[in-house]
């Protein structure tokens, strides 16, 4: 069975003092919490002290982005192997925002994906489509291409050790959820995708939803039967919220 998992992505918000009280709310409220895994996607100058509040705890820590490249003349990248330095297991990558803001092509997702893995890290890999293609009737083959490109460098075994995130764009930062019927629809199109190259890894793996979660929706979106979990924006930002969110999802499992 799929425990089901929920990871936070803080994205560029936080300070050293707001974080520290999130992370001891986080940590004392999930003690609490059984049958879920937790874990926070901070921005990089903060891992050290997420390392620091929740080593021992339970909770995971990752990064929001890795470098496709090892070492070198990279001004103002961050490498996989710097991110096992501060204790991370977890990097997103191909979050939309990224795909967008930072023009990351599916192909540089794919190599991104690819040095995570190498660096021992488990990749959370985002897809997920526009509205516009959505209206068209493209959802699917949106979602196909950007696995493709990870299937084809890293193949199906490889989501042995990955987590995959479905998030519509148009529902991220929004307050506009997909409904659960229609984030099921695509994370059983995921799966079956996977189940064509590797039936085991594709009952395995972990698809989680994320656009607009908050402990008012989680319920309904963690009862589906593909959806696995969440990765949860704005929401990861309130201890409270993201608690609820969290034992929604152990009251699902
Ligand atoms: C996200 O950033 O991955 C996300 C899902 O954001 P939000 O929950 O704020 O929509």
């Amino acid at each position: 069975m799929r425990i089901k998992f929920v990871a936070g992505n803080w994205k560029m918000n936080g300070n050293l003092a707001a974080n520290q009280v999130l992370l001891h709310a986080l940590v004392e409220g999930l003690a609490r919490v059984a049958g879920v895994k937790c874990a926070i996607c901070a921005p990089f100058p903060y891992l050290a002290q997420v390392q620091q509040l929740l080593s021992g705890s339970g909770i995971g820590w990752g990064a929001q982005n890795v470098s496709q490249f090892d070492a070198g003349a990279y001004t103002g990248e961050v490498s996989g192997a710097m991110l096992v330095d501060f204790g991370c297991r977890y990097a997103i990558v191909g979050h939309s925002e990224r795909r967008t803001l930072c023009s990351e092509t599916s192909e540089i997702v794919a190599q991104k994906y690819a040095a995570a893995l190498k660096a021992g890290l488990t990749p959370i890999l985002c897809v997920g489509e526009t509205l516009e293609q959505r209206d068209a009737g493209d959802t699917e083959a949106v979602v196909a291409a950007q696995l493709d490109a990870v299937l084809e460098r890293s193949g199906a075994l490889s989501f042995a050790h990955a987590v995959i995130a479905y998030e519509p764009v148009w529902a991220i930062g929004t307050g506009k959820t997909a409904t659960p019927e229609q984030a099921q629809a695509v994370h059983a199109f995921i799966r079956a995708k996977l189940a064509a190259q590797d039936a085991v890894i594709a009952q395995n793996v972990q698809v989680l939803y994320g656009g607009s979660v908050k402990g008012s929706n989680a319920t309904q979106l963690f009862g589906m039967p593909d959806i696995d979990g969440g990765l949860i924006g704005g929401a990861s930002l309130d201890a409270n919220e993201m608690l609820t969110i969290c034992r929604a999802a152990s009251a699902v499992n």
